[in-house]
């Protein structure tokens, strides 16, 4: 018997876990009964099997390929979300080390990465955009960036401010360490010129349950010998991400998510189009509403992932979101942290979404 579809996820427009393409929830629900080559659940096969093996080494080749990676990388598929990052990156890199390490405030999560690399280390906050309200990120000017920091560590995508870098920061030599969680494969992003790029999978490429770590092999010469097994990269890299139990459902998830991507989409420049159109055509819905939705972040900095905006009163915004519900939308309500509106358009929501979603805020303000 066929389940039931929810008629309405392809109105999701959740900050995360994110929705994702409809060809692949149809793979997914078909895995949960029987993997067709394997004749078993997705949810009951070994991670000791040759099959799991032969589905990690497909992941980590699909994002190589998509990323033009070069074998000085790892590529590694962990638990523990972005958040285990926060201090895995500095419990690394800073064997030895005496100079701290810069990191940039941008919004919410640069301020939790924060938070957790400082019981770690002193640090250094090259600039802050906390006394502004996180509605813009700095200029090229703005930044002075130590030649003789150990890594640099910023927030690709800001997803609660729906602020986004629209270029790679930092020296080339010093490492950078980025958070990609909110907009990895979303576009071509120039890897090669990091140190480490973690992005877990629940925005953009998968379900909650694993976070993707790209590192370059000359950052692990020098790590302390004492971590626990589970804090040492190089254990992950032994073990093929296979070190203890992985997440085989979300790594399987991501894998079908990556071949969409490369055989559907056509690859992350074709990606990335379709996102640059979703975002313009919301974006321009904003700008040409007379002020009644006001975009939050400045112009230049805008997110193609999440658009955030306001309307007038906190109380015209929940009649907003009621009515979005009534109509079928969902997700849309602004991170708890800052309020608000937010439309999440991750590489899952498709164009006809936006579309849709364009229509209803045209109407709403009309009949307000
Ligand atoms: C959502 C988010 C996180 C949190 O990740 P967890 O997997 O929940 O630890 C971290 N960084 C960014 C940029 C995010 O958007």
């Amino acid at each position: 018997m066929p389940l039931q579809q929810n008629m309405n996820n392809s109105l999701n427009f959740s900050g995360g876990p994110g929705a994702l393409p409809a060809t692949v929830l149809a793979q997914v629900q078909e895995a949960i009964i029987c993997v067709p080559e394997v004749g078993l659940s997705i949810l009951g096969i070994s991670h000791r099997s040759e099959w799991f093996a032969e589905v990690v080494r497909e992941l980590e080749n699909n994002i190589r390929r998509l990323l033009g990676l070069d074998q000085g990388y790892h590529v590694l598929f962990l638990q523990g979300g972005a958040t285990q990052q926060f201090s895995m990156v500095p419990m690394t890199l800073l064997h030895g080390k005496t100079e701290p390490p810069e990191y940039l405030h941008t919004g919410y999560w640069s301020g939790k990465v924060l938070g957790e690399a400082r019981k770690e280390t002193k640090l250094r906050v090259l600039w802050s955009g906390e006394s502004d309200g996180f509605h813009r990120l700095p200029a090229d000017e703005e930044l002075d960036f130590s030649a003789t920091a150990p890594y640099l560590h910023y927030v690709s995508n800001e997803t609660v401010e729906g602020l986004q870098f629209h270029r790679v920061l930092g020296r080339d030599d010093v490492p950078r360490v980025c958070d990609m969680s909110s907009d990895f494969l979303s576009k071509p992003c120039e890897a090669d010129r990091f140190g480490i790029i973690y992005a877990h999978a629940q925005k953009n490429i998968g379900p909650a349950g694993v976070t993707v770590v790209l590192i370059r092999d000359e950052l692990l010469q020098d790590m302390p010998d004492n971590l626990p097994g589970w804090l040492d990269y190089r254990s992950h890299i032994k073990a093929h991400s296979n070190y203890n139990t992985p997440p085989v459902f979300a790594i399987y998830v991501v894998l079908l998510v990556t071949r969409w991507l490369l055989d559907d989409i056509g690859g992350l420049n074709a990606m990335n189009t379709l996102n640059q159109r979703k975002a313009a055509l919301l974006y321009e819905a904003l700008d040409q509403s007379d002020g009644f939705y006001q975009g939050r972040a400045a112009m230049a900095d805008r997110s193609l992932m999440n658009v955030v905006f306001n309307l007038a009163t906190p109380e015209l915004e929940q009649r907003f979101l009621a009515a979005s519900r009534d109509a079928g939308f969902s997700g849309l309500s602004g991170h708890r942290a800052i309020g608000g509106i937010r439309a999440s358009i991750y590489n899952g929501l498709e164009l006809h979404a936006v579309e849709k979603l364009i229509d209803f805020m045209l109407e709403f303000q009309k009949t307000r």
